[in-house]
């Protein structure tokens, strides 16, 4: 099996968006790029869930489980050595042995991806120390506007519904910046980046419909490639919008609308210079 069999690879004025139903095929379409580069990109994702599960913790448990004599850490080491990003067999059954949350750290750890950062919405704390999974959750304390000392339900629903709103992002992206410069790196918009979308982090349709997009534009427009994972039950699970059914589908046409205005002004400023 081809290891593009498990995305749906569009172009958007010239921008690489890779589609995806279950997250963890993602790591075929990062090991695309990744193959692309002289060095492994970072990652910036946005999604409700962190994503940090080690790699093949899930295949491993249930491997033990059956048979006791297994050494489940040896048997994800020989895992994740097994990984090579530029053999597609190796990518394939790396795919076929992941569960949910655990493409992140399998990508970090194999080369195919340099550090992650996770805009996130299930763990305030986040996840900031230097680290060698080189994974890394940005924290939150709830809306920008929200006054609240702890979060409750009502925060739940105000905090998700600004999840792409300029000033959020721009905090969030700016809380990046203050991990990145504990790790000797640049901003994450000068350092080579895929951009990571789970749709199940839009828990409406407002959400993925900003009064400000300008920030996810640019975020947009910065990066290698794009990546979307649709998660149609989670997105079915998490959502919160009493005036619109949850549809992954109409979330990803927004998500491609989104794409498609914030490349359209570059593929102009470049007709431009060149006429
Ligand atoms: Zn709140």
């Amino acid at each position: 099996m081809k290891i593009s069999n498990f995305f749906d690879l569009q172009h958007v004025n010239g921008k690489p968006v890779y589609i995806v139903d279950d997250h963890h095929k993602v790591l075929a379409a990062w090991d695309m790029e990744r193959r692309k580069l002289e060095s492994a990109p970072f990652l910036l994702t946005i999604d409700h869930h962190t994503d940090t599960d080690d790699a093949f913790a899930s295949y491993c448990c249930i491997a033990g489980y059956e048979d006791p004599s297994i050494d489940q850490d040896a048997l994800a080491k020989k895992l994740l050595a097994a990984v090579d990003w530029r053999n597609d067999s190796s990518i394939e059954a790396a795919i076929q042995n992941l569960r949910h949350d655990e493409h992140i750290n399998a990508a970090t750890k194999t080369g195919i991806l340099a550090p992650s950062f996770s805009i996130q919405l299930s763990d305030g704390g986040g996840w900031t120390e230097p680290n060698d999974e080189h994974v890394y959750v940005v924290p939150f304390h709830c809306a920008m506007w929200c006054k609240k000392k702890v979060y409750d339900d009502e925060c739940v629903i105000h905090h998700a519904v600004e999840i792409i709103e300029s000033p959020y992002l721009d905090d969030q992206v700016q809380r990046i910046g203050e991990i990145t410069a504990a790790l000797g790196l640049q901003k994450i918009e000068s350092l080579p980046y895929i951009l990571d979308i789970d749709l199940d982090v839009f828990h409406s349709m407002k959400a993925a419909n900003p009064n400000d997009a300008s920030t996810f534009h640019r975020l947009i427009l910065g990066t290698v490639a794009i990546t979307i994972a649709t998660e149609a039950e989670w997105v079915g699970e998490l959502w919160n919008d009493e005036t619109n059914e949850p549809s992954s589908d109409q979330l990803l046409s927004v998500i491609l609308g989104h794409i498609e205005e914030a490349t359209s002004t570059n593929t102009v400023m470049v007709g431009a210079v060149r006429q």
